[in-house]
């Protein structure tokens, strides 16, 4: 079933917070939301005030001696009901998120939900997996044993580009692996996580999830600071994770971060030209490039480069985007006209560069909402600031190679090591080349291919802790030594 945009604006909006197992209206300042397609105000939702801050900590501190005993099997069986709960819904999470972000509905439903779904059923299966390792006797009459326990209370800060998807990758391996969590979406897409709030209301014990939200400078501070959170996980800006550690270092806390990325996409002559152009089209555009794996920054061999421009141009061009019918959108606008600035802003400083060509878009359409032209730069340059930094828009770079070793050391030559592809039918280069790139993640002939099963996460300034897999769910467990005299 599709909806309209019509249909979306009148769709039920929840509102309450989720704390200790009660759902109750925020009591902190009003902040707007407001809906990207049209810029109008959606509703106006009160944050949490820092008593609620404190009363969520609380609850989750309260459940955790409990929670943390329960054994991995009933763990699993209340996630896996998180899960059908929200399959069950999934046209109206699916609304809310294409209401908030101004996504195309059938996207969110095709992709996204099910994304979330998926995520929930792998930790719950993977919480029946986690093990310390068998031990051994390591001194005369003392056998050991390793533990993974849980860490405790997790403060989660989540970003506004996938609000439902990154709010699942940070629950489902914390409360999977026994811990309790204190959530706070970004301020400016709460809806999809107060709906969770609902629906973790009727499933999951009291206390064990508490769904808060408000400013990261209010709400996420104060969360980060609180004595009683003994981990902060965030998806953000590197600028917010920095803040984070420097808040984090005064208790002595674990932090999990996913920050920023500006991906290499290195294109070798041999490359099949189609499924490149395909792969850009789709993935350096999706999510209007509010992604922070987006195909962004292109490396493209001598011997390529000419006729991947030509036809990327004619791919880019064809790109839907700010039509009536939101059936017809392949992308959506940016998050808000903040955004959408700072975007145009990255596009008129490269234009200024005499080497610089706009090949498609660089403009902002008419129309009321946050809309940017899915834009292609063509003859940029390694210390092209358009190159080199996060854009977080629906903006790709070409650069020229004609060196092997050349563009490896470009690729690398980044603050960010998040994700990566090479596309070459040369096997053995695929192999030397991925095994030289400084990213987290590295596809060969593909791109922002995201399975449950496989971690991810950064290197370099692109942050550290894997989400996803089971390498998250240690990430969210102490590893503990337990040794036995005897004999
Ligand atoms: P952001 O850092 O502005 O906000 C992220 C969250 O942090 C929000 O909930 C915000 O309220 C909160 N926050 C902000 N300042 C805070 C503070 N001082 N203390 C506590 N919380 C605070 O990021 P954003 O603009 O929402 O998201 C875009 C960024 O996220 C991009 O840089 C993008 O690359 C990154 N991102 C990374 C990944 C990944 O997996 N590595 C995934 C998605 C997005």
């Amino acid at each position: 079933m599709s909806q309209t945009s019509n249909e979306k604006s009148t769709q039920a909006l929840y509102t309450r917070l989720l704390i200790g197992g009660d759902l109750v209206a925020g009591r902190g300042p009003e902040e707007p939301i407001l809906n990207p397609r049209t810029a109008e105000k959606i509703i106006g939702l009160s944050e949490a005030s820092d008593d609620q801050v404190n009363q969520a900590v609380a609850a989750a501190r309260r459940a955790f001696p409990r929670w943390s005993r329960t054994t991995p099997g009933e763990r699993s069986l209340l996630l896996l009901r998180l899960a059908d709960r929200i399959e069950q819904q999934a046209e109206t999470f699916a609304g809310l998120e294409a209401l908030n972000c101004g996504k195309p509905f059938h996207i969110v439903l095709a992709e996204e939900i099910p994304a979330v779904v998926d995520c929930l059923r792998y930790f719950a299966g993977a919480a029946r997996c986690l093990q310390g390792s068998a031990a051994g006797e390591y001194m005369e009459g003392h056998t050991s044993m390793v533990r993974r326990d849980p860490v405790g209370v997790i403060g989660s800060i989540a970003p506004w580009n996938y609000p439902l998807m990154m709010a699942a990758w940070k629950i489902s391996p914390a409360l999977a692996a026994g811990n309790t969590v204190v959530i706070k979406p970004s301020e400016q897409t709460p809806l999809t996580s107060l709906l969770l709030a609902e629906v973790a209301a009727e499933v999951l014990p009291a206390g064990v999830l508490n769904v808060i939200t408000g400013r990261g400078e209010s709400v996420g501070t104060s969360l980060v600071n609180h004595p009683d959170v003994d981990m902060v996980s965030l998806t953000g800006d590197i600028a917010t994770g920095k803040k984070i550690l420097t808040s984090a270092a005064k208790g002595v806390k674990r932090t999990h971060l996913e920050l920023g990325g500006k991906a290499p996409v290195i294109v070798y002559d041999d490359a099949d030209l189609d499924e490149v152009v395909e792969g850009i089209r789709t993935f350096g555009y999706f999510n209007a490039g509010q992604d922070c794996t987006a195909a962004c920054r292109i490396y493209a061999g001598a011997g390529i480069h000419d006729r991947l421009v030509e036809k990327l141009a004619d791919a880019v061009s064809s790109i839907r985007y700010n039509q009536n019918d939101d059936d017809e959108n392949e992308i959506p606008p940016l998050i808000s006209e903040r955004q959408r600035d700072r975007v145009a802003s990255f596009v008129a400083r490269a234009a200024e560069q005499p080497h610089i060509d706009v090949a498609v878009g660089g403009r902002k359409p008419s129309g009321s909402g946050f809309y940017y032209e899915p834009t292609l730069i063509t003859g940029a340059l390694q210390e092209d600031e358009i190159v080199r930094r996060e854009v977080f828009g629906p903006v790709v770079s070409v650069t020229r190679f004609s060196d092997d070793d050349d563009v490896v050391a470009w690729a690398n030559q980044s603050e960010y090591g998040l994700s990566s592809s090479v596309w070459t039918r040369d096997v053995s280069r695929a192999m030397d080349v991925s095994a030289r790139l400084q990213y987290g993640c590295t596809w060969v002939n593909c791109h922002f291919m995201l399975v449950n099963e496989m971690p991810h996460g950064g290197m370099k300034q692109s942050g550290y802790g894997k989400d996803m897999s089971m390498y998250s769910l240690e990430d969210y467990t102490v590893v503990r030594h337990v040794m036995i005299k005897h004999g």
